[in-house]
Parts: structure tokens; sequence; C-alpha cells
């Protein structure tokens, strides 16, 4: 038996609890992982917390992403001892996730940790550092370079702002960290940010355009946010949307796509195709700076999760949070 922890469905709601699993209520899947450390996501918390039916099937063990090293294997690419991390697949929301000491998953859902990279760095960096890196590559497939002008970062304080600023900084970019906590300013700058500003100044009315600001953005808010981040994008300019903090919809118009030439790049994480995946983990490892990343995170203990989930939504949590979850986490 192993600690998990687990959500289920009563007649009054959802419940949630630390509690204790055996290898056999394990899904399928061809390699079992002894997990190392997980994390918490927005989706986790949200999951958790069960503020948004992001589980969609009971008792669930929530997680949306794990490292740790692999036990059993019947993948032709992996053996036991294989250092591995999980991102998405439906994890955690509809198959059991890394939130428990044991893991079952198919194996063409995992990418092999690149050398560099620790299991717990790994989780450091988790889906959001890892969605942040597909936002920054969606920037660099449009032609976004350092000499076009400031990228704009919404939710910068959060997980996937705090990991794109850092990305975008080591790669010389001028960065316009954008947030609703200024008190994080000092943060933000030794993250990267070449500029802090409050986010009140995007959630006012839209106008079809407005002044040519930035060469490109990484937005995390959709909603009024990203419609007023579109407006001030340059000629030519892009923005790679992947997250909803303030909302699902969209009030903004064409202008910018048709009389700026702008590009709007959504970015999917969970289901993203491998290749791209193991492209985004080898760039992770070369270009995040380790050292900012432990500076962005902090680490909780397994029992602290369910309490840390309702404060996550709440807007409290600062850039990353690591759980560790095996024995022997390296
Ligand atoms: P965090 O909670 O760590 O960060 C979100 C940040 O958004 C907050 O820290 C805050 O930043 C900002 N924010 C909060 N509320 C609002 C609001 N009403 N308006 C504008 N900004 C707000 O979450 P993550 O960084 O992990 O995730 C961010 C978003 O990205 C979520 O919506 C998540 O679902 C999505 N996401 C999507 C993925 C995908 O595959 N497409 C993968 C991972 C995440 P500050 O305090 O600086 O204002």
């Amino acid at each position: 038996m192993f600690d998990a922890i687990l959500i289920d469905k009563t007649e009054d709601g959802q419940t949630v609890s630390i509690s204790q699993a055996s290898p056999d209520q394990l899904p399928e899947g061809d390699v079992l992982v002894d997990v190392a450390y997980s994390t918490l996501n927005y989706k986790d918390a949200l999951a958790i917390t069960g503020a948004a039916p992001v589980v969609r099937s009971f008792p669930m063990v929530p997680g949306i992403d794990f490292s740790g090293v692999v036990a059993e294997s019947a993948h032709p690419d992996y053996k036991p001892g294989d250092r591995v991390v999980l991102n998405g697949w439906g994890v955690g929301e509809k198959h059991w996730g890394g939130l428990a000491k044991q893991a079952r998953a198919n194996g063409d859902w995992l990418v092999p940790l690149p050398d560099g990279i620790s299991l717990k760095q790994a989780m450091a960096i988790g889906t959001a550092g890892f969605t942040a890196m597909l936002c920054v590559l969606a920037l660099e497939k449009q032609g976004i370079t350092p000499d076009m002008g400031e990228i704009v970062v919404t939710g910068a304080a959060g997980g996937v702002g705090s990991v794109a600023m850092t990305l975008l900084a080591s790669r010389g970019f001028d960065v316009a960290a954008v947030t609703g906590r200024p008190a994080e300013a000092d943060y933000l700058r030794q993250l990267g940010a070449s500029s802090v500003i409050d986010r009140a100044e995007l959630t006012g009315k839209v106008r079809p355009l407005a002044k040519e600001r930035w060469a490109g953005g990484i937005d995390v808010a959709g909603s009024t946010v990203l419609a007023n981040v579109l407006a001030n994008i340059k000629y030519r300019g892009a923005v790679a949307a992947c997250g909803l903090a303030a909302g699902m919809d969209l009030p903004s118009s064409v202008a910018p796509f048709i009389l700026r030439g702008v590009t709007l790049v959504g970015v999917d994480s969970v289901m993203c195709p491998k290749a791209e995946r193991i492209a985004a983990w080898n760039r992770l490892a070369r270009d995040l700076d380790l050292g900012k990343l432990d500076a962005m995170t902090t680490v909780i203990p397994f029992e602290e999760v369910i309490n840390t989930a309702a404060k996550f939504l709440e807007g409290q949590i600062r850039g990353r949070i690591v759980v560790p979850v095996g024995d022997t986490p390296n």
C-alpha cells in the first residue's frame, strides 16, 4: 500500500483526502513509475478543490504531472531505473495522476528526462514551465526576435508567467511583466522583467487598436486582458495564448489581425505531440536558468497539498510549487 491523494464523489459532493492505495488499483499502462515529485498547477488546484469539473472519473488521484524513476516496463523505450517526466494526456483528470507514490502510465506519454535536469527541477518546471516553453517556441516560430521589441507576459507572478519571463530574458528579450500584485515587482525583476505593469492597465475598455507597445506576448489570462494585449501588439507581432485566469471569453475585434497582421497562436500542453515535448524539454535543459528556477520554487510537504490548493485559487501562490512524493526523491 502507498499514500495517495484521492478525490471521490459522494451524494454530498466531492471529497478529497490522503488515502492508502494499492498497486492493483492503478490504471492500465505499460510502465510503472516510482513517483519522486509532483507539483501543484492551476488545474490541480481546480481538481482538488472541485472549483471546476476537471476530474472526469472517480475515484481519482490528481496531479497532472510527475517525475520519477521507472520501476517496471513493458514498453520498448523504457527500462527500470530510467528517469522520466510526464505532463498532461489527461493524467490527474481521467487517468490516475502524480500525487501518489506510484503511477502507471502509457509509455508513449512519458518523456526521458534530459541530463542536467534533476527530478525535483523537472517538477519545479512542471506543466506550467513546460507550457511556458511551448509559448516561447511558438513566438520563435512566428519569427519574433529580441530586436523587434519588448514581449509582454501576463500573470507574471504565477507559474507559467514566472518561467516564461525567465526563458525570454535568457534569450535576450526585454520583458514587460503584467501583474495584479505590484508588491512582487522585485521578484519579477529578479526573474528578468525589464518593466512591471499593473494589471489594471489591461482590464479597462478594449479599443480595436491601441498604441503599438509590444512585439509579442505570452498570455495566461484570456478575456479582457488578452483583448487589450492584442490591441497593443506591434505590426506583424504575435501572441501565444495558453490560459484563462481572467476568463474564457475574448472581447476583441479582428482589427489587430487584419490591420496589423498580428498572429494569435493557441498553446495546449495536454495533447502536445511527443516530438514537440522532447524538443521543449531539451530546450528547457539548455535555456532555463536553474538558479532563477530555484528562486521561484516553494517546496511543500505532501500533507499540505490539499490546503495549498485552496490558496492557489485565491491567487496567494507565487511561482512554482514542488511536492516531494517518493521516499527517496533525488
Ligand atoms: P498560477 O495560478 O500560478 O498563475 C496564474 C496567474 O494569473 C496569477 O498568479 C496571477 O498573476 C494571474 N491572474 C490571476 N487572476 C487573474 C485575473 N483575473 N486576470 C488576470 N490575471 C490573473 O497558474 P499557472 O501559471 O499554472 O496557469 C496560468 C493559466 O494557464 C491558467 O489559466 C491555466 O489553466 C493555464 N494553463 C494552460 C495550459 C495549457 O496547456 N494551455 C497549461 C498550464 C496552464 P499575477 O499575480 O502576477 O497577477
